[in-house]
């Protein structure tokens, strides 16, 4: 009897855990054709033939999403895109905040030496005299980076003078009052001018979404791959993350 409920749990699991490689799946492996394969038996297969579990079927509060997201958590909001993707963001919404930090460690390295391995350097704003900034190889994001700081090079002045200064992108840290790496930490992630940024834990008082970055500016950042934390409800204006699965 035993072994016959075994059989049975067995299958049932087989059963729940082949059903779980969905389209969220598909774009992961769609967004990061270098690193990985497949999705199989609620397996994410990477290109070295190991498996990270894709979903861990449980049910999440949002602070447990934020700590212990498992790969399909990471959609657990969808990004906005279009013209109604700037307003204020639904308590707790935040597309692409959601992170599973061995994704991430795997693809970019696991530590800030393995980082530094990966990085390369782009000229930003090369017309405009911008600095020159550290950025991630893998995944071609500097080339990606650099596709967007040429769009933004020919923004007008009125407008590029929120993105001139950066406020850096490479830095292993964590995530200011919390122990979770940013994405900062795999030079996959750019602030833009500080002086126009809102950041919700910046903000003294009620809780108000502020925005002050043009949409031009993000729609550039956008089609080239890159997230927005300004869609956040935990906004973070200045910052940029190259999350291109939340985009397809
Ligand atoms: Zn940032």
């Amino acid at each position: 009897m035993k072994s016959l409920v075994a059989a049975l749990c067995l299958s049932l699991f087989t059963h729940y855990a082949q059903a779980v490689c969905d389209k969220n799946a598909d774009k992961l492996i769609k967004a990061y054709p270098e690193h990985l394969v497949a999705c199989e038996n609620n397996a994410i297969v990477w290109r070295n033939g190991e498996r990270q579990l894709y979903d861990d079927g449980k049910q999440k509060t949002f602070e447990q999403l934020l700590a212990q997201a498992d790969i399909e958590d990471m959609f657990a909001f969808p990004y906005p895109v279009g013209v109604n993707s700037y307003n204020p963001p639904a308590l707790n919404v935040d597309a692409g905040r959601i992170r599973n930090e061995e994704f991430f460690k795997r693809m970019y390295g696991a530590t800030k030496s393995d980082v530094q391995d990966h990085l390369t350097t782009i000229k930003w704003l090369p017309k405009s005299d911008g600095e020159t900034l550290k950025i991630q190889k893998t995944n071609d994001v500097a080339i990606k980076l650099e596709q967007v700081s040429k769009e933004l090079d020919e923004l007008p002045a009125e407008l590029k003078k929120y993105v001139i200064n950066t406020s850096g992108t490479f830095n292993w840290r964590v995530i200011s009052g919390t122990d979770r790496l940013s994405n900062h930490s795999f030079a996959v992630a750019i602030d833009i001018n500080t002086k126009y940024a809102d950041y919700w834990q910046w903000a003294k008082g009620a809780y108000q979404y502020k925005n002050s970055i043009p949409h031009q500016i993000v729609e550039i950042f956008e089609k080239h791959g890159f997230i927005w934390g300004g869609k956040w409800y935990h906004y973070d204006t200045m910052h940029f993350e190259y999350r291109p699965e939340l985009l397809i």
